[in-house]
């Protein structure tokens, strides 16, 4: 007898190794087993079978489950990702799976994450305009598997999701609650957690392996968590009886894992593992991708507004402050507009709180000699270092790099090096400076290491110990505090200017998103938006709430540059520490995509960030008709990668397929 086994390494295929007398391994088992003269590893049997191969087999050593611990479903969309998302079977398995599930030991199930006794408490009321969008969704349901619920933000999707999770579970049925990671910390948890106590099992990468292992092991058990809320990897658990996935944020490009393989899209993913299970989909948003409205529009998906937020309480107003202008008058201090200070003063003196945003962290995204124009580069990448204030140092955003701040420019020799531009830190440091008496707190990457840190913060602006909170994008994802009166975006015209045909798109998401934190429960709130670009439609749009001005113009931008949701995007990333040879293989390989898809190819070019990591980055790009099959595309890709790749010349480089990429 013999098995297939894929190991949680990237190889293209699965290995096949003898069954001795004793052992039955059966398909979903862990098996431990030899690779090449020295190694071991965990593998997880996907065939059983009698067909001698023509090498000589290994056997396996032992069998390590007494059930499976994949389920057939599991496989097959595993086997749907490898296939779509151009990765092996083991790399998704490497990602499916703990890490003590991959390794030589047998771990005991741990007691669950809720305990028995939960004091749970119970659900809102749902108001009429809610129940109203929920018949509708149910309806929706009744025709087709799923639907984008279109809802403003505050208007009470979360409380729709409690209600339509109730309902399922009560006819006996399981959901996944996915979320981007940032949302699900913390606030949302907790709301659910205290609706559904211990039928909740919580599945997040800021988890230690252990409790994801305790996770994974229940969902195979008799006694499976009802509910699941998750961040993308809890796509590739088990589920038994599936019978409703909510996607909330679904527009948050979060939900695409980049690095490493398998670079999927979790929204994606959840869509076809619905479908599979003949499970009911939500999509929610109050921003939804461009993608996702294009399809309810086509009736590919049912569509549910909410266009009123919970009580009747109107959106918060929007003023635009022309930074050009301040600065021309002279009315602006440095990077804050005399109208923002204005009205970050009467938000203090009022007792109330203010958020403000700025989507760049660190003092300053780069320093310049004033003499001779010298910037500070990152050895390893082509970007310019930012400046760290506190840490006294230059760091590289792409690899990590730090060196310390030079004190004379090495170029011309003088002193005379200066910061330029400004990042989150520097917007606290200028705060403080005029507003001695604010508390002042800082949400970025830097400041959220850990779990605690990024929980204290909340905590402290939710307990209203803090008066003002500055922060990246993360200050946009799903909060939700009462006492917010005014946002402050302090850049808009950083966002607007990236050069990527999604710019407007995510920069309306993110605006419409931040301004959706002030006035949530029982005022009106204020947002004060400084920008350079008055004139550009975008501000408009986020002036007037108006997502569907938003979706017509980029959907008309879309359609006349050919690009999704008009077609879909295939991206092949080249790397190599010599120029030379990844400029060659770019060649090579335009070739031969060339022969094969003609027009459809672009490039090679030169992606904006061309060296990273020393090794130097060409990229081409596939537009592939939606008519098309996408996984047999993606089969072709692989071939002439593998050609190219056999070349002893590129044998060395880096290829990375990027499917649908965000
Ligand atoms: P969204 O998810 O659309 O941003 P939420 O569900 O977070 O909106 O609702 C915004 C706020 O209003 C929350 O604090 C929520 O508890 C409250 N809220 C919404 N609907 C109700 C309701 N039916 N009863 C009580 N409170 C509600
Ligand atoms: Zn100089
Ligand atoms: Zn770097």
């Amino acid at each position: 007898m013999f098995c297939d086994c894929i190991l949680p390494l990237p190889l293209e295929s699965s290995l096949t190794y003898s069954v001795p007398a004793g052992l039955f391994p059966q398909v979903g088992q862990r098996v431990f087993v030899p690779l090449g003269k020295t190694k071991h590893y965990i593998a997880l049997v996907v065939r059983v079978h009698d067909v001698k191969p023509d090498y000589d087999t290994k056997d396996i050593l032992e069998v390590m489950d007494d059930a499976p611990i994949v389920l057939p479903s599991q496989m097959s969309l595993w086997q749907w990702i490898a296939d779509y998302y151009a990765c092996s079977l083991g790399e998704v398995f490497k990602a499916a799976i703990p890490s003590t599930l991959k390794k030589y030991v047998k771990p005991r199930a741990r007691r669950s994450q809720g305990g028995t006794l939960f004091e749970t408490s119970p659900m809102h009321a749902l108001s009429e305009v809610q129940s109203r969008a929920m018949e509708q969704i149910k309806a929706v349901w009744r025709q087709q598997p799923t639907c984008l619920l279109h809802g403003v933000t505050s208007s009470g999707k979360t409380e729709i999701y409690i209600h339509l999770i109730d309902e399922a579970i009560r006819q006996g049925q399981q959901v996944l609650y996915l979320l981007p990671e940032i949302v699900l910390t913390t606030q949302l948890s907790d709301r659910l957690r205290s609706v559904f106590g211990s039928r909740l099992g919580i599945y997040h990468s800021k988890y230690s392996d252990a409790q994801r292992v305790e996770v994974y092991r229940k969902q195979l058990s008799d006694e499976p968590y009802d509910i699941i809320v998750g961040v993308r990897s809890s796509v590739l658990l088990p589920f038994r009886r599936l019978g409703l996935v909510i996607v909330d944020e679904e527009h948050e490009t979060s939900f695409k894992q980049q690095d490493p393989a398998p670079r999927y899209n979790a929204r994606n993913v959840a869509l076809m593992m619905a479908a599979s299970a003949g499970a009911k989909t939500l999509l929610g948003s109050a921003t939804p991708s461009l993608e996702s409205y294009d399809n309810a529009l086509k009736g590919k998906y049912g569509l549910v507004k909410l266009l009123t937020r919970y009580e009747g309480l109107e959106l918060p107003e929007v003023e635009v402050v022309d930074m050009s202008e301040e600065i021309r008058r002279k009315t602006a201090t440095g990077l804050f507009s005399s109208r923002l200070l204005a009205e970050i003063r009467h938000t203090l003196s009022d007792g109330y709180q203010t958020i403000l945003f700025q989507n760049r962290r660190g003092y300053s995204p780069l320093v310049e000699c004033k003499t001779c124009g010298w910037v500070p580069q990152c050895p390893r990448c082509d970007v310019s270092l930012t400046f760290h204030k506190r840490l006294g140092r230059l760091s590289c955003h792409y690899c990590g790099y730090t060196t310390e701040v030079p004190t004379q420019c090495p170029q011309c020799e003088t002193e005379s090096l200066r910061t330029k531009g400004f990042g989150t830190e520097r917007v606290e440091d200028t705060l403080a400076q005029i507003f001695p008496e604010a508390r002042i707190q800082r949400m970025d990457l830097d400041t959220t290491r850990s779990r605690s840190s990024y929980e204290k913060i909340i905590e402290d602006f939710q307990e209203g110990r803090t008066d003002i909170l500055v922060g990246t994008q993360m200050v946009a994802k799903g909060l939700d505090f009462a006492n917010v009166r005014l946002v402050g975006i302090l850049d808009a015209t950083a966002m607007l200017c990236l050069p990527d045909f999604r710019a407007h798109e995510r920069a309306f998401q993110l605006m419409a998103q931040v301004a959706g934190r002030a006035g949530r429960h029982a005022f009106k709130g204020r947002v004060v938006l400084q920008t350079k670009d008055v004139s550009a439609d975008v501000i408009g749009q986020v002036v007037r709430h108006d997502y569907e001005a938003m979706f017509r113009s980029q959907r008309e931008e879309r359609l006349c540059f050919h690009f999704p949701p008009f077609c879909r995007l295939m991206d092949i990333y080249l790397k190599h520490k010599d120029e030379h040879v990844v400029e060659h293989m770019a060649e090579d390989m335009a070739a031969l995509m060339r022969q094969v898809f003609g027009e459809r190819v672009l490039g090679p070019m030169t992606p904006p960030v061309a060296r990273m990591q020393s090794l130097h980055i060409i990229k081409l790009s596939l537009k592939v008709e939606l008519t098309a099959n996408p996984s047999a595309v993606v089969a072709r890709l692989r071939e002439i990668v593998a050609h190219v790749k056999s070349k002893d010349a590129f044998r060395s480089a880096t290829v990375t397929l990027d499917i649908d990429p965000l």
